[in-house]
Parts: C-alpha cells; sequence; structure tokens
C-alpha cells in the first residue's frame, strides 16, 4: 500500500489531487448492507421484463452510436417530473456524480468556486478537486440545520460561482425549507451564482415537502439535480439528471463526452420510466421502515435526526466506532459518515431493518 502511495507520488499529478483519496464506500460482502442508501429492494419482476426487453432491442442497433440527445428519454424524465417542464429543460448522464461534475465543468474550474454547506455527501469536495474548482465548507448551526439567514450571508462572504445545497441532506437526512433556496439564489445574485438543489432522495421525503422543482420558473441559474439510483432501484444503471432552464443544458453539452449515455443505459432507464408506479411502490413501504427505525432509536435512548430520506443519521452514542463493529460482527453493515458520535443506516426491507433493530437493541442495552 505504502509502495503503491509512493509510486503514485512519484507520477505528475496536478497538485490539488496529491494527498487525496478516491471515494469508497467499503463493499464488503455482508448479510445486511444499510451503508449506500442503496434501495435495498429488489427489482421488481415487471420492471425487470420491461428492461431485459428493451436492451434487447437495443442491442440489434449497437454498432451504432446512440442517440447523442437522448431525446425519447428526455421526454419520459419531464413527464415523471411534472411542474409544466419539457423535454427541453431535462438533461442526463450517467449518476447525478456526472451531472454535478459536468456542472462543475461548466460553471466551476481553476479560478472559480464551489460552496457547500457542511457536513454534507463526501462526493462534493471530490468533485471539485477533480475540476479543480476551489472548495469552500460552509457552515451548518450545531444541529447540522441551515437558516436561511446563515446560508445567504455566506454567500454574500464568499461569492462563489457554484452552490451546492443538498436537500434532503446527505447524511443528516435533513431536507432544506424552500425560503433556503430562494435566499441563497438571490444572494447569489451580484455573483450570478448557479445554484444546485442536489434531490437524491427527494421522493422519500415526507408529504407536503415541496421540491425546488418549483423554483425554476424565472430563476435561469437554478439546477435541480435527481437520480434514479435511490427511489428507483437503479443504482447499477447509472442515471442522473438534472431539470433547469433550457440554456443551463446547453451549457454542459460543451462538456459532455460524446454519446456519453450508452444506448443500454438509454433503454433500460427508459423501460424503468415507463414502468414507475411499480417501482415507486416500495418507496412508501421503506418511509415506513425509516419512521421506524427514527422512533425505535428513540425509544432506545440514542438520538435519531428527523429523516426525509431512505436514511437515518443518528447519534447519542459515546463510541460510534465500537457500535459500528458490534454491528459488523453481526452482519449489519451502516456507515461511519466520519462525525464522532455518529452513524447512518439506510432504511432496508422489513426483514433487514429487523435486523439492525435487533442488534442495536442488544449493543445499547449492553452499554
Ligand atoms: C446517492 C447520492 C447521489 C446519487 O449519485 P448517483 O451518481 O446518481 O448514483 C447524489 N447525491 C447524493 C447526495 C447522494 O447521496
Amino acid at each position: 500500500m505504502t509502495q503503491n502511495l509512493d509510486r503514485l507520488n512519484a507520477l505528475p499529478l496536478r497538485d490539488n489531487l496529491r494527498g487525496k483519496s478516491p471515494y469508497g464506500a467499503p463493499q464488503l460482502d455482508v448479510a445486511v448492507a444499510l451503508n449506500t442508501n442503496e434501495n435495498t429492494h429488489p427489482v421488481p419482476a415487471d420492471v425487470h421484463a420491461a428492461i431485459v426487453q428493451e436492451v434487447t432491442e437495443a442491442a440489434w442497433t449497437l454498432n451504432r452510436y446512440p442517440d447523442r440527445e437522448f431525446t425519447a428519454l428526455r421526454e419520459e424524465l419531464a413527464r415523471y417530473l411534472g411542474h409544466g417542464l419539457g423535454s427541453e429543460h431535462l438533461w442526463a448522464a450517467n449518476g447525478s456524480n456526472e451531472i454535478l461534475q459536468q456542472l462543475l465543468q461548466a460553471f466551476g474550474g481553476p479560478g472559480r468556486s464551489l460552496l457547500t454547506f457542511v457536513p454534507t455527501y463526501s462526493m462534493y469536495p471530490l468533485l471539485a478537486s477533480g475540476t479543480d474548482t476551489a472548495f469552500i465548507p460552509g457552515e451548518r448551526a450545531a444541529d447540522f440545520g441551515l437558516t436561511p439567514e446563515s446560508a445567504a450571508e455566506q454567500v454574500r462572504r464568499h461569492g462563489p460561482d457554484v452552490v451546492f445545497l443538498c436537500s434532503p441532506n446527505n447524511p443528516t437526512g435533513t431536507a432544506l425549507g424552500q425560503d433556503v433556496v430562494t435566499a441563497v439564489y438571490e444572494a447569489g445574485e451580484e455573483f450570478s451564482t448557479v445554484v444546485v438543489v442536489d434531490e437524491a432522495y427527494a421522493e422519500f421525503s415526507h408529504g407536503g415537502t415541496p421540491s425546488a422543482l418549483s423554483l425554476l420558473e424565472g430563476r435561469p441559474r437554478l439546477v435541480v439535480s435527481r437520480t434514479m439510483s435511490k427511489a428507483f432501484a437503479l443504482a447499477g444503471a447509472r442515471l442522473g439528471y438534472f431539470a433547469a432552464a433550457p440554456e443551463v443544458a446547453d451549457a454542459v453539452r460543451l462538456v459532455r463526452l460524446p454519446y456519453h449515455l450508452s444506448a443500454v443505459t438509454q433503454a433500460t432507464a427508459l423501460a424503468a420510466l415507463r414502468h414507475s408506479a411499480s417501482l415507486l411502490a416500495n418507496v412508501e413501504d421503506i418511509k415506513m421502515q425509516r419512521d421506524r427505525i427514527v422512533d425505535e432509536l428513540k425509544r432506545m435512548g440514542l438520538e435519531p435526526s428527523e429523516s426525509d430520506s431512505n436514511f437515518v443519521f443518528f447519534g447519542g452514542m459515546g463510541d460510534s466506532r465500537a457500535v459500528w463493529e458490534a454491528l459488523l460482527a453481526d452482519g449489519v453493515l451502516v456507515r461511519d459518515v466520519g462525525i464522532p458520535g455518529h452513524l447512518r443506516v439506510t432504511a432496508g426491507t422489513e426483514e433487514e431493518t429487523s435486523a439492525f433493530l435487533e442488534s442495536m437493541e442488544r449493543i445499547a442495552s449492553a452499554r
């Protein structure tokens, strides 16, 4: 390992990549993997059959490059989102991570900056260094909340080129108020800041939590990013997308690789979207398991945050590393997000959630 590191350091790597570690959520072989916020429900049989059929058709055309504009997919995504959006407002890429990278390639880059409010998604600083964008870690309150006043003040102080707002926030799980989004957008007006709301978990929000999609009208520098990796149970297919003013899609056309969305990816996503009803049926079950985790952890004397996502962030443990290890010994893998005294667990199927809660109960009562 050290030898590999020495060899890496001997390469003429860009300075802002030196000493960095790649993204690496552990991919351990455990019975109950609740560490990367995937949808742990299997792909429903009708969706599986539809994907196989679309991909089988697409396989006959693989001698040709795919539709560079993935027009059918953008139309289907617009239909799914509603809010009066058309295909011209939509853009897609290989996961919302590529979406965020393309936005930084277009609007960030050398001499430019990205502001986010930490703790938040651990990929943001990596995407910033990969695109040579200066990373500004903004602050949250002690309870990890963010008020419109504080967010706007930090935007005015730093004058960032891009702001990423993660809502619901990973790892804390809580959605931002729309007043935070509008305050950040208004504060960024004088710097022409591009404001990206990462709504990877939007489908899991409690009823009545509005999406930033309803704020797009009249805000040409607002972008709402979504993914099929979480609610759609399609993490392996790699399909992320955004909705914004049509000119934002034109901006990322300047940096996307030619034919970046393969015909297989387009066929898979189209089939899944046409069966969104049966895919999203599992979302209600996951929300129930999520609320069950919050209630049960509270009963055990732990301190879970309110969650609008498919995971729960919880504190109230002295030695969270010891709890993480004790869970793993029971075959339950959760995420240590590097915040002392806290862990994050994904809401799984009913059985997986029970396995986690039973293990937690044993660990909590032994303390
Ligand atoms: C999981 C996650 C994503 C999704 O990434 P994909 O590349 O679409 O799989 C995006 N943002 C956040 C905050 C996430 O937690």
